[in-house]
């Protein structure tokens, strides 16, 4: 058992506090690689912001659950080594999907974990985060739950339709389960291809897609329910358009990829909400430094040359979303 206090981490108890009362949202990118890990490192020393570094399924599948939990003590050390002299880093556990899971997590370092029952009946998904909620607190450690369904694809989590927070049951649960935060449903969704075409309609100007606006009245409904108690957005990439259009350009097929208007999300972060997850908008980020240097450089083969590039975009995205979108900035 190795207690994330000993890595130098936090959980998320006082930082969703004073973000709630602040009017900001804490910025939880999902992180996979080293390249990752150095940009959103990077990015909240120079903004003084506190972060969530999110670690899903996939990712413990892809690199490793033991290299990723180093990755994070490596991740508070590098902040010190940068001239943040507190770094208010939380490790998380994204969509976690079992007991077991959650617990295995606690006991390897995580200071917050997700317990996802929200394809479960509402008394499963109550019993079962109960429980994630007991064990976590025993090791001061938060539990982020879910009520209702995202639509979309991200890593393992896949649903076909969403269907929106009941805010009837937000009390119950938040009360039976004891949970730290909720994520619920008012319209974002996994992946990059947010939204089917005929959801959408079209900017007769450019041609690009306007997904439809996310259901503000389900969020205000949650908030007079539950007043102050933070609200996590999940599937909140806006998908920029500039790096769609620099991923075509240089030999990618990604067409009609339409994500979350940052507007939106800024007004989201003004409420109750006070953790928004970014993923793809990092990859699209990555995938387009790399294709460009590809397609202007194709003699380079080392993969210092194309990651250098491709670690910058991510940092100047993970920049702007906590200045721009988040308003997480000089918080630290
Ligand atoms: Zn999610």
């Amino acid at each position: 058992m190795v207690s994330y206090k000993k890595l130098g981490l936090v959980n998320t108890k006082k930082m969703f506090a004073k973000a709630v009362k602040g009017g900001y949202a804490i910025p939880a990118f999902n992180f996979n690689t080293m390249e990752q890990m150095q940009a959103i490192v990077q990015a909240a020393v120079e903004t003084k912001s506190p972060v969530i570094m999110q670690v899903s399924k996939g990712a413990r599948k892809y690199a490793n659950p033991t290299i990723l939990r180093y990755m994070a003590e490596g991740a508070v050390q590098y902040a010190k080594e940068l001239g943040c002299k507190k770094p208010q880093i939380v490790l998380h556990l994204d969509h976690g999907d079992s007991y077991e899971t959650c617990k295995s997590c606690i006991d390897s370092g995580f200071s917050s974990v997700m317990i996802d029952g929200s394809s479960l009946p509402f008394k499963d998904n109550i019993k079962l985060t109960k429980k994630v909620v007991a064990y976590a607190h025993k090791h001061d450690v938060t539990v982020e739950a879910e009520l209702g369904v995202l639509a979309g694809v991200e890593d393992e989590v896949a649903a076909e339709e969403s269907h929106y927070t009941k805010p009837e049951e937000v009390i119950e649960f938040a009360t039976k389960t004891g949970c730290d935060s909720l994520a619920i449903s008012i319209g974002t969704s996994h992946g990059a291809y947010k939204f089917k075409p005929e959801q959408c309609t079209r900017d007769k100007k450019t041609g690009k897609l306007v997904p439809p606006p996310l259901a503000f009245d389900v969020l205000k409904a949650v908030e007079k329910k539950l007043p102050g108690f933070p609200i996590v957005l999940h599937g909140s990439s806006s998908v920029p358009q500039e790096h769609v259009d620099t991923i075509n350009k240089f030999g990618g097929k990604l067409p009609d990829a339409v994500g979350i208007p940052e507007e939106q999300l800024r007004k989201a972060a003004k409420s109750a909400v006070c953790k928004i997850n970014i993923d793809s908008d990092s990859r699209l980020a990555m995938t387009a430094a790399i294709r460009r240097h590809f397609a202007e450089n194709p003699g380079h083969f080392d993969p210092r040359q194309y990651l250098t590039p491709a670690r910058e975009a991510m940092k100047q995205l993970y920049i702007h979303k906590i200045v721009k979108v988040l308003g997480s900035n000089n918080k630290i």
